[in-house]
């Protein structure tokens, strides 16, 4: 698996993404089950409210190998603080539309 992760650019002060990275290498969460190596071929933000350069974001990095697009916690549990993305699921929508046919895991721990 290639993943290609996004993340909430508010959340960045708060977190360097490291239980990201953990639960990929660990192979939980989001990840369990994955069988062979999972190779982390971005780590973006989703470049501010309301999160529209996600979606060039995220082709970009599907142009660069990635068969899998990650939405990390950040944006759709809210994590650290609780308090989800509310463009979240619009996000989601327009990276498939864009991108047509490509996995998206909504979630990293
Ligand atoms: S659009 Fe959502 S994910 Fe992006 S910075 Fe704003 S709250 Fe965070």
């Amino acid at each position: 698996m290639k993943v290609g992760l996004i993340r909430c650019l508010q959340a960045e002060d708060m977190c360097p993404g490291t239980t990201d990275f953990k639960v990929i290498k660990e192979k939980k969460c989001a990840f369990e089950g994955v069988k062979g190596e999972i190779e982390i071929i971005g780590f973006v933000s989703c470049g501010g409210c309301p999160g529209k350069k996600a979606v060039t974001r995220a082709a970009e990095m599907v142009k660069r190998g990635a068969d899998t697009i990650v939405l990390c916690s950040c944006i759709t549990k809210g994590n650290p603080i609780g308090f989800p993305c509310p463009h979240a699921e619009k996000m989601k929508e327009a990276i498939q539309k864009k991108i047509g046919d490509i996995k998206i895991i909504d979630y990293t721990h």
